[in-house]
């Protein structure tokens, strides 16, 4: 089976994603390119949503962690008929639909985040009431490298692990940069994905830009049964912009109308 798809999907993605950092004159537009292809897959393949029924209780629910870099979810929303596509007109403007961080009043939007830390462990109540109600769904959370660095996130690894929750998927977009600086510099996250398999989860390294390896991954869920899962998905910040990519100056950038264009081209038709 071909791959295709995912790059016309991400490339979209993309491309929207530039125009709403353009529109709103604001955006964490590094954080949002480097999990356009992971988003492209989840919405793609992988989750179990339904613009017609967003509310669907049988639904998977995905919660991204990393709530700055929301207008990749919204792109995928909009994109997946959500919401209309005007609504990314609006993004970061005063009384705009779409709010500069993901907000849970965007249809098909779980949860509101923010400050980093907070998705696994809301992604844990989630996995263990649907468990404890006998439901298939699975929940997914996408948390950036700089999640890792909350107490939050650790105490909800460990919660997972104690309570077996096999239904829960957590992605690192390790993007390998945070809002001031490199992760190493910061808190050095080396060695994470062996230190969450001491945790007691099933864990995996994967390269968070290549198609076969993303959809391979998260087809074969749980990783290992009766455990929570972590994928530690290898990234570039800024990937598909080369005057963006690996820059700590594209955490929060500005898109003039000159830059715009130039990053358009790169990515094509
Ligand atoms: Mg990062």
């Amino acid at each position: 089976m071909g791959y295709g798809k995912y790059k016309e999907f991400a490339d979209k993605i993309r491309k929207d994603c530039l125009y709403m950092c353009n529109v709103g004159a604001s955006g964490h537009i590094g954080s949002m390119l480097s999990s356009a292809d992971l988003i492209a897959v989840l919405y793609e393949k992988i989750l179990n949503v339904d613009p017609n029924y967003p509310d669907d209780p049988d639904r998977d629910r995905f919660i991204l962690s990393k709530g700055h870099a929301g207008a990749v979810v919204y792109a995928a929303l909009a994109e997946k008929g959500f919401f209309p596509k005007e609504w990314m007109g609006t993004y970061y403007c005063d009384n705009g639909k779409l709010m500069g961080h993901i907000s849970h009043h965007v249809p098909g939007v779980e949860y509101s985040t923010g400050s980093l830390g907070h998705g696994l462990p809301v992604c844990c109540g989630k996995a263990l009431a649907l468990k404890k109600q006998k439901k298939e769904s699975r929940i997914i959370c996408l948390m950036s490298d700089g999640d890792c660095n909350e107490g939050s996130t650790w105490e909800a690894i460990m919660f997972a692990a104690q309570t077996g929750l096999d239904n829960l998927t957590a992605i690192v977009d390790y993007n390998h940069i945070q809002a001031l600086g490199f992760t190493k510099d910061i808190i050095n996250l080396k060695g994470l994905t062996s230190k969450v398999a001491q945790f007691g989860w099933g864990v995996v390294d994967i390269d968070g830009h290549n198609y076969q390896e993303i959809e391979e991954a998260l087809s074969h869920l749980p990783l290992e049964k009766g455990k929570p899962t972590f994928i530690v998905a290898h990234t570039v910040k800024g990937k598909g912009v080369s005057f963006l990519e690996n820059t700590v100056a594209s955490h929060y950038a500005h898109i003039s109308d000159e830059l715009l264009e130039k990053a358009l081209q790169e990515i094509g038709d």
